[in-house]
């Protein structure tokens, strides 16, 4: 398994729940959605109305589930969790939509796997709170309507080109999370090891930051992974040194790339001559999943200049061939 990948590991889930922050002041980087989300969470409570329907977009490990948390904590409501491929069934939306109280939050991660049955429940959920249901059969059949508490809907997607116009038009807020800077996640993994008690100083803070992708799941994954490490190998303290040490042995180097990231910009420099080449061949060469490639992989090296999307295909950048002491093409003349 690869340790760099940003979704939710067996090993993260026990962790996870001790890590994340229940405040919005607790809750680090992504400035912008908290500002709004501050005035959004104020207005309704003075109200005593449900937030609007929020959708969260971007790639995993950045804190949507986490936020989604928080505004149910922040709102004094109960949240219901959940995810696309989950539910089957209309009648299974409609059963959680009808167990709902009065303001809850459902949260729907991968949003975008709804099928389309199910998926249609949503609409007269999110915009007139109720349920259409049919009952009876050919000639007499009919469909009554059935209130539903009022309930916030809260979307999480890493794929917000998938989701159809109807659902994403219903949703009053749509956010992209963006990627945490180094600085920021230095703030976490410090926050993270106060509450694993394992004692980190600013440059062991700063070598996990550098590696960890833009990413909190990250961060706190390759947290855990240098306190066995430090505590076996060193006398339990977190500095710049045991996290390298550490960092080297598992194979992740100082801009966060990993063997999978390596072989990926190897494969198009040596078998494509840097490219252009296109996501399919790619995806056979690497024996790979194109998808995968796209959602998993692609997302940092485009983000860090290390490859560049062209209508012809992925090419690899100069900053891919420097990482990598390859002499580029361009040397050579
Ligand atoms: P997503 O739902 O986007 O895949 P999660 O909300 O599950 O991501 O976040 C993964 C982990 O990263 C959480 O367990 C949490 O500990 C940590 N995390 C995410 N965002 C933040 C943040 N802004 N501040 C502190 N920790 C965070």
């Amino acid at each position: 398994k690869r340790i760099i990948t940003t979704d939710n590991l067996e090993e993260d889930i026990k962790i996870e729940s001790h890590l994340r922050p229940q405040t919005l002041k607790e809750y680090i980087g992504q400035e912008k959605a908290k500002e709004t989300l501050k005035v959004y969470i104020t207005a309704a409570k003075q109200r005593e109305e449900p937030l609007d329907h929020l959708l969260f977009y971007g790639p995993p490990g950045l804190g949507k589930t986490t936020l989604a948390g928080i505004i149910a904590n922040e709102m004094g409501v109960n949240i219901k969790i959940t995810s696309g491929p989950a539910i089957e069934k209309p009648g299974e939306m409609a059963a959680i939509l009808n167990n709902l109280q009065e303001n809850d939050i459902l949260f729907v991660d991968e949003i975008h796997r709804l099928n389309r049955q199910v998926e249609e429940v949503l609409y007269p959920a999110m915009e007139d709170y109720a349920i259409d249901i049919m009952i009876g059969k050919g000639a007499t059949a009919r469909s009554i309507r059935l209130d539903l508490p009022k309930f916030t809907l809260v979307g999480a997607t890493t794929r917000v080109g998938m989701l159809t116009a109807p659902l994403r038009d219903r949703f009053g807020v749509v956010h992209r999370m963006e990627y945490y800077t180094v600085e920021e996640l230095e703030d976490i993994v410090i926050r993270s090891a106060k509450v694993l008690d394992v004692t980190i100083d600013a440059t062991g803070a700063h070598a996990l930051a550098r590696r960890s992708r833009g990413t909190p799941r990250l961060v706190n994954r390759l947290l855990k992974r240098v306190r066995d490490f430090a505590q076996v190998k060193y006398d339990g303290h977190i500095d710049e040194e045991v996290a390298n040490y550490a960092l080297d042995l598992l194979e992740v180097d100082k801009e966060g790339l990993d063997q999978i990231d390596r072989e990926l910009l190897e494969v198009l420099i040596f078998k494509f001559q840097g490219g252009p080449v296109g996501l399919e061949t790619l995806a056979a060469a690497l024996s790979e999943d194109s998808t995968t490639i796209e959602d998993v992989y692609e997302p940092y090296l485009l983000k860090n200049g290390f490859i560049s999307r062209t209508p012809r295909g992925r090419v690899v950048l100069e900053k891919a061939y420097v990482h990598l002491g390859i002499p580029h093409k361009n040397d050579e003349k």
